[in-house]
C-alpha cells in the first residue's frame, strides 16, 4: 500500500495541476434588472479539479474518527466532497498535498488517477460505489458522456413540487423528533452547509401485488449511484469555492434494490407518482419505521440516519427504475419531484431527456429539498414571492422567477437545465440564497 502511494504520489507531482488557491469563480453580468446580476458560473475548466480518491481506514460508525479524517483533509488544505462509509472519501486534494495526506493516521491511500478497488482492498458495496464514481469522473468518462449529450433538446420540466409542512405542525414538535440544535430554523435541510447524510433509495418490487417487470442491473445501480453522486459533487464544488461554513460534505448510502429492505409488491412506474406512498411506506416499515403516514415515516428514517451519522442535515432519493422500454413517466405523468425539506423522487429515465441527462435533473431536485424554488414559468409566482409561505425562509423573494427579469432570468439550474446551466455549474443569487447561503 504505501508504495502504491510513493508511485502515486511522484506520478501525479509530475503532473502538478495549479492549486486550489488559484481556483476562481467567473462573475458573469448578462443583462438583466440589477436585483439579479449577481449569478455565478464556474469555469468548466474547473469542474473536477484535483478529485482525489482518499481510502481510509475503516471507520465504520465511529463518527469521531471520520471527523478526524475529514478535517486532516481540511488542514492541509483539500476537501472531502462525498464520504461513502465505511472507507471511502473523495474530494478535491491537488496532487501536491498528496505527501502529507499520506501521514496521516487512518489515511492509507490517495490518488488523482483511476485504480481498481482490488489495488486498493476496497470490498464494502458502498465504498465500492464511491470508488466506481470517482473512476468515472477520473477516467474522463464522466466528462464524455455529458459531450455526448450536449446540444440533445429535452423537454422544458414539469415538476411536482410539494411542501408537507403546509399541513402538519412544525418539526420540533412532532414527537421523537426534535432538531438538533444546529438547525437554524424549525425546518430540516433549511441551510445546504455542513455534513449531510443522504440515503439513496432504489425501489424494488417483488412481484406480490403488481407483475413484477423491471429488476435493478448491477449496470444501471451503478449509474444511478455515479448520476447521485455527480448531482451532490456539482453543489459542493460551489459551496467549497464560495467557503460556506460550515464546510458542505455529503456521506452517501446507497440502498440497493437487491436488499430486502428495498423491496415490496408494487411496480412503480406503472403506478401514479403522487402515490408513492404505496412503495415508500412498505420501504419504510422495513427500515423499521411503520407508525403513520408517509411524511411521518421518510421524515423519522431521514432523522434517525442523519442522527446516527452525526450529520447537521439529511434527507433520501428515492429512484424508480424503468429502463429504456418502460414507461418514461409514471401513470399520471410525473417523473422527477420533490418535497421541500423532505425527499427527492426520481425515474431511472426522466419523460423525453436523456439518461445522461439524469444528473442535472437530479441537481435541480436537490435544490428544492434545501428550500430553493423554480424559476421557469409557470412554476414561479407572477409577484416574484417565495416559492412557499410555511418554511424557513417565507420572506425571501425570488427574483430570478422568469416573470419577474424583463431582459431573461440569469442562468441557474433552478431555471433550466441547460447544458450551459449544468457545465458552468450556474446558480443565481437568489437561489443561493433561498438555500440559507449567504452570498
Ligand atoms: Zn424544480
Amino acid at each position: 500500500m504505501k508504495k502504491l502511494f510513493c508511485i502515486a504520489a511522484v506520478v501525479y507531482a509530475l503532473l502538478a495541476q495549479p492549486l486550489l488557491s488559484e481556483s476562481r469563480i467567473d462573475r458573469v453580468n448578462p443583462a438583466g434588472l440589477a436585483s439579479v446580476q449577481d449569478d455565478l458560473t464556474l469555469n468548466p475548466s474547473e469542474s473536477f479539479r484535483d478529485i482525489a480518491l482518499i481510502v481510509t481506514e475503516n471507520f465504520e460508525t465511529d463518527n469521531t474518527k471520520r471527523d478526524l479524517l475529514l478535517n486532516a483533509v481540511d488542514s492541509i488544505g483539500g476537501h472531502v466532497y462525498l464520504v461513502y462509509p465505511p472507507n471511502v472519501m473523495v474530494g478535491r486534494v491537488p496532487s501536491a498535498l498528496h505527501g502529507q495526506l499520506g501521514r496521516t493516521l487512518g489515511i492509507k491511500f490517495v490518488t488523482n488517477a483511476p485504480i481498481s478497488a482490488r489495488e486498493v482492498d476496497v470490498r464494502n458495496p458502498n465504498a465500492l460505489d464511491g470508488l466506481h464514481f470517482f473512476n468515472w469522473v477520473a477516467s474522463g468518462e464522466k466528462i464524455r458522456e455529458d459531450e455526448s449529450v450536449k446540444g440533445i433538446p429535452f423537454p422544458p420540466l414539469k415538476e411536482f413540487v410539494g411542501n408537507a409542512w403546509e399541513q402538519t405542525k412544525p418539526f420540533s414538535s412532532l414527537p421523537g423528533l426534535k432538531l438538533v440544535p444546529m438547525h437554524h430554523t424549525a425546518f430540516p435541510n433549511d441551510v445546504m452547509d455542513g455534513l449531510v447524510k443522504v440515503d439513496v433509495m432504489y425501489v424494488e418490487s417483488n412481484g406480490s401485488i403488481d407483475a413484477n417487470q423491471y429488476t435493478w442491473t448491477v449496470t444501471d445501480h451503478n449509474r444511478v449511484a455515479n448520476w447521485t453522486s455527480a448531482g451532490f459533487y456539482w453543489w459542493v464544488e460551489i459551496a467549497n469555492l464560495l467557503g460556506i461554513q460550515p464546510a458542505l460534505t455529503y456521506i452517501m448510502h446507497f440502498n440497493a434494490g437487491s436488499a430486502w429492505q428495498q423491496q415490496q409488491g408494487y411496480e412503480p412506474i406503472t403506478r401514479n407518482g403522487l402515490d408513492d406512498f404505496l412503495w415508500m411506506n412498505p420501504i419504510l416499515a422495513n427500515h423499521g419505521f411503520a407508525t403513520g403516514d408517509k411524511f411521518q415515516r421518510v421524515r423519522a428514517f431521514n432523522q434517525n440516519r442523519r442522527i446516527a451519522a452525526g450529520a447537521k442535515n439529511g434527507f433520501s432519493a428515492w429512484v424508480v427504475y424503468n429502463p429504456p422500454g418502460a414507461p418514461a413517466t409514471h401513470s399520471d405523468g410525473w417523473y422527477a419531484f420533490a418535497w421541500y425539506g423532505d425527499y427527492v423522487k426520481m425515474n431511472f429515465q426522466n419523460n423525453g431527456y436523456a439518461l445522461e441527462q439524469y444528473p442535472r435533473i437530479f441537481a435541480h431536485e436537490m435544490g428544492h429539498v434545501f428550500w430553493a424554488c423554480d424559476e421557469y414559468a409557470p412554476q414561479c409566482a407572477t409577484n416574484c414571492s417565495n416559492c412557499y409561505t410555511v418554511g424557513p425562509r417565507p420572506a425571501s423573494m425570488n427574483w430570478n422567477c422568469e416573470y419577474c427579469t424583463p431582459g431573461g432570468p440569469t442562468s441557474c439550474l433552478m431555471h433550466s437545465l441547460t447544458d450551459y446551466n449544468w457545465i458552468n455549474h450556474s446558480t443565481c443569487e437568489h437561489t443561493r440564497r433561498q438555500m440559507g447561503w449567504p452570498y
